[in-house]
């Protein structure tokens, strides 16, 4: 049985119903992506109890805490907003809500701190703290609580892009010393490809995929997916494959260029669209994305160089087609 098991969750909202059900082992990252609105933070309030179901089940470790107090479900929460209190200094902070017994938590508070990368904060007020330094003791309190599975949501999102990085790692490397299920929800892709086991994708209120960031994008099963986990092209598999229904779906890095004419038959591996125009090219760093029209479709297609002709053949991988409904 999996360590937690969401079953039919139903939140019914006037414009918006989420329904979602979802497996996570003992001890998994897992990222949860998708569009602003799609229920993301929903799903992450039902489970920690902030909302209550119209529906369904949440089942932790074989127990249904789907009615339990916020307290009792073992379960604790990192939000986006530094929700500290300002009263009281960072040790207080951490100590609210802790488990260990009182003689311990001086100990705790400061073994928490170096988890957190705070050594020697405790006496400081939180109202000093800058934002990277108040989402760490926010993780800290977090932890004092000694939750089974650790919510968070979009935590890092107020924080500037060199501090969400060094950030990330930190959280990451605290999965992997305490071995603690997370769920983590986050609107930047490379975030959630960076740390995470297993990224859902959520969409309108359901979860559409699940899998490593590798299987999403190099095996999407549904062109939401494969379009949310990258860039990629999407044209209908007619085009190449009589009487093959759904779409052709490939990534940029899976399609070469020729600029000169290509006989198809001397690249069987290859799926060769002769006689494509190249309409932009844009400098990425490590070449060009060109963008490309073949007979009336866009493709996307990268090139290390950037092309001198005008018209060219685009040739795909063809393991690396995905037919996609
Ligand atoms: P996400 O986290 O993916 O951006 P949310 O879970 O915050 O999405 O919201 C999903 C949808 O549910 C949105 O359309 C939002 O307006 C709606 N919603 C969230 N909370 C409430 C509420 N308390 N009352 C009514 N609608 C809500």
């Amino acid at each position: 049985m999996p360590f937690l098991e969401i079953n039919d969750l139903e939140k019914v909202y006037k414009d918006f119903t989420l329904s979602a059900s979802l497996s996570v082992e003992e001890g998994e990252m897992l990222c949860i992506i998708g569009p602003s609105g799609s229920g993301k933070s929903t799903l992450l309030s039902l489970i920690a109890g902030l909302e209550s179901p119209d529906g369904g089940t949440i089942v932790l470790d074989g127990t249904d805490i789907t009615s339990k107090r916020i307290q009792e479900r073992g379960i604790g929460m990192v939000f986006q907003d530094f929700t500290l209190f300002p009263s009281m200094n960072v040790q207080k902070n951490i100590e609210f809500g802790m488990k260990a017994p009182k003689g311990e938590r001086k100990k705790t508070t400061e073994a928490l701190l170096s988890l957190v990368g705070l050594e020697g904060y405790g006496k400081r007020s939180v109202t000093s703290l800058s934002g990277g330094e108040a989402q760490r003791v926010q993780l800290a309190r977090a932890l004092a609580a000694e939750p089974r599975v650790l919510l968070l949501d979009e935590p890092l999102s107020a924080l500037d892009a060199p501090l969400r990085k060094s950030i990330r790692s930190a959280i990451r490397a605290i999965h992997d010393t305490l071995g603690i299920t997370m769920l983590y929800v986050t609107h930047d892709r490379e975030e959630a490809f960076a740390i995470s086991d297993s990224i859902l994708i959520m969409n309108g209120g359901k979860c559409v995929a699940k899998g490593s960031a590798e299987e999403l994008y190099r095996h999407p099963k549904d062109l939401f997916t494969a379009f949310f986990t990258g860039e990629g092209t999407a044209i209908p598999a007619t085009l190449v494959y009589e009487g093959m229904d759904g779409m052709l779906f490939f990534r940029p890095e899976d399609a070469i260029l020729s600029e000169e004419p290509v006989d198809p038959e001397m690249y069987p591996v290859h799926i060769v669209l002769g006689g494509a125009e190249i309409l932009s090219a844009e400098f990425t760093g490590s070449g060009y994305m060109l963008g490309i029209d073949y007979q009336g479709y866009p493709l996307l297609v990268h090139s290390a160089t950037k092309p001198r002709r005008r018209t060219v053949s685009v040739m795909i991988l063809r393991e690396s087609a995905l037919n996609i409904s």
